[in-house]
Parts: structure tokens; C-alpha cells; sequence
């Protein structure tokens, strides 16, 4: 990704926290009209492809039946599939709680 792609990227899709984990993330939107939390940063891995269509990120989960065009050039990996805040929902042994909100009794 160069910095005019970055540039065009963060206009169409500016960060967000995720309310979780609090890392940044962004949103796609999806065709049924729904926004789907994605990592920042592209990921050749990512099974979600998008593309900047009326200065707007717009993407589609890849499935057999929906394949990325040559325009859906971006892809990017659903933040859901990395956050932690998710992936340690039943044990914090590893990462301390940054801010605990909740009594822990
Ligand atoms: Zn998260």
C-alpha cells in the first residue's frame, strides 16, 4: 500500500476504536448495508474484499459465489478474526485488563 492509497483509504474509511480491544479498526461497507469492522491496514490474506467507490470503502465477504472483480482491489481481514479482546473472552491470564471497569467482586 503506498501513501496516496493510505491517504485515499483514510479519507473513505477513518479509524475507529474497537470497543473491545480498543485498537484502531475500519469499516467496509457491506452490500446489505451493514458496516463490517476490518483491520487498518490491508492483508493479502484478508477474505474481505473492497474497493473506494464514491469516496466511500465498499467491500463483500469473498465466498464461492462472490468473487473480488479487478476492481475490488483492497483486501483486508475482519478485525473479529484477530481481536483479542474477543479471543480471550474466557481467560485474561496472558494480557492484564488495560482499564477494569467492572467490581471484580
Ligand atoms: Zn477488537
Amino acid at each position: 500500500m503506498n501513501r496516496r492509497q493510505r491517504d485515499v483509504l483514510r479519507d473513505a474509511a477513518p479509524l475507529h476504536e474497537c470497543r473491545d480491544c480498543h485498537l484502531p479498526i475500519r469499516f467496509v461497507r457491506l452490500d446489505t448495508g451493514s458496516a463490517l469492522p476490518v483491520n487498518p491496514l490491508t492483508n493479502p490474506k484478508g477474505n474481505v474484499a473492497a474497493r473506494i467507490s464514491g469516496g466511500r470503502l465498499v467491500g463483500f465477504v469473498i465466498s464461492r459465489d462472490h468473487r473480488p472483480g479487478p476492481l475490488d482491489s483492497l483486501r483486508f481481514m475482519p478485525h473479529h478474526a484477530t481481536c483479542e479482546a474477543k479471543a480471550r473472552s474466557t481467560s485474561s491470564s496472558t494480557t492484564p485488563p488495560a482499564a477494569a471497569d467492572e467490581p471484580l467482586f
